[in-house]
């Protein structure tokens, strides 16, 4: 069995403006910003606003929204670094490798011959995710 959601993740203090983020894009339904601990060069995410755990709880229109804005941010990342390709990731549950319990896809530009750095490894320096994310918010033309 699941467990519930949990109003208290770092995602959710993040939509209620209660701990900061590098905003790239938000719609009605979606939010998305930067990874502060990014496996590759411009690593974002994207997520519901709506509180869902995973992809196993979410309803068809919100995981509708929030793929849509992975979308867009995907390409927006690829052509903000000239990058050579885009991975997206998504996990569900602990098991999975899951560690914020709020749905969310990752994007991460890749560079022929670049390895992911490990998930949740080091923390970015902030200046970097500044210039990152303005890379990115220029690319979707925001
Ligand atoms: P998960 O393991 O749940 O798929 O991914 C959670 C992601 O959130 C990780 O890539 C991690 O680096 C990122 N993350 C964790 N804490 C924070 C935070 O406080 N702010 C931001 N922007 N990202 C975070």
């Amino acid at each position: 069995m699941t467990a519930p959601y949990d109003a208290n993740n770092i995602f959710a203090k993040i939509l209620r403006g209660e701990i900061p983020s590098h905003k790239l894009y938000e719609d009605e339904q979606t939010y998305a910003f930067m990874d502060v601990m990014p496996q590759g060069k411009g690593h974002c995410l994207a997520i519901t606003k709506a509180p869902f755990r995973n992809i196993l709880d979410v309803d068809q229109a919100s995981l509708s929204a929030v793929i849509t804005t992975t979308q867009k941010l995907a390409r927006a990342a690829k052509t903000a670094f000239d990058a050579d390709g885009v991975t997206v990731i998504q996990f569900n549950e602990p098991a999975a490798g899951q560690t914020v319990f709020h749905l969310h896809f990752h994007v991460i530009p890749r560079f022929d011959g670049v390895a992911l750095r490990p998930h949740t490894g080091q923390m970015e320096d902030q200046n970097v995710l500044v210039e990152n994310a303005e890379k990115i918010r220029q690319a979707l033309g925001q």
